[in-house]
């Protein structure tokens, strides 16, 4: 997919795009930095550091995998946005190690919204509970900035579809509930190679795209 085509079909719906760079090497990054891509994804702790040391300081790093405790002191000094915080111990700890470095973590709440077993997740009554509970009033050093999901796996259009607007509207519920008169929850990250069209026409705001920039992954 030609990457200028690609940024005009977003720009219609201002949709960023994040550039899934995981398993790439730093040379095909930097074809696309040329072009002016400053957002990139990545879902392994250890490689987007690497990464991050290695490629020039302006570009915005992006979490996008599972992420595990004892990893997130490896990513708190840099990562831009975090969007995939799936549990509340997580958001525990990127908070103490976003304090240790001095910084404010802008993070998703990834919900489950696929069929499959296997997506993490929190849902809706979760997510509630952690907002309204007492720990989280104490999260100074982190910012929920909006919601993340995936979508089902499927050519059903129909399905995929669904599952989107059922983000939409969870994301909705969050903003009226918790984060009305805070205007940096916008956004709605969803939308991959395969289904970011559908993702564009249903509010998404952030499109994560891998193998429809860089090609097939091994
Ligand atoms: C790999 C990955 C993507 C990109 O997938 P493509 O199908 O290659 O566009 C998007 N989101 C997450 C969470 C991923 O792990």
């Amino acid at each position: 997919m030609n990457f200028k085509e690609l940024q005009q079909q977003l720009a219609q719906t201002n949709t960023r795009l994040i550039a899934v760079s995981k398993t790439k090497p730093n040379e095909q990054i930097m074809e696309l930095y040329e072009l002016g891509q400053r957002d990139f994804g990545e879902n392994r702790v250890q490689e987007m550091a690497d990464k991050y040391e290695a490629l020039p300081k302006d570009i915005r790093w992006h979490f996008i995998g599972h992420l595990q405790t004892n990893k997130v002191k490896y990513m708190a000094d840099f990562v831009h946005l975090v969007h995939s915080v799936d549990r509340q111990k997580v958001l525990k700890e990127i908070n103490k190690r976003a304090k240790q470095s001095g910084r404010v973590i802008g993070c998703l709440l990834q919900f489950h919204i696929a069929e499959e077993e296997s997506k993490f997740g929190f849902d809706l009554p979760e997510a509630k509970a952690m907002l309204e509970g007492a720990a989280f009033q104490n999260f100074e050093h982190v910012r929920i900035c909006g919601v993340m999901g995936m979508a089902t796996f499927t050519d059903d259009q129909d399905k995929v579809r669904r599952e989107f607007q059922a983000l939409h509207r969870i994301f909705d519920t969050l903003r009226e509930a918790y984060f009305s008169d805070q205007p940096h929850f916008k956004e709605i990250s969803m939308g991959m190679s395969g289904d970011y069209l559908l993702a564009q026409e249903e509010g998404s705001t952030m499109v994560r795209i891998g193998s429809l920039l860089f090609g097939p992954r091994n």
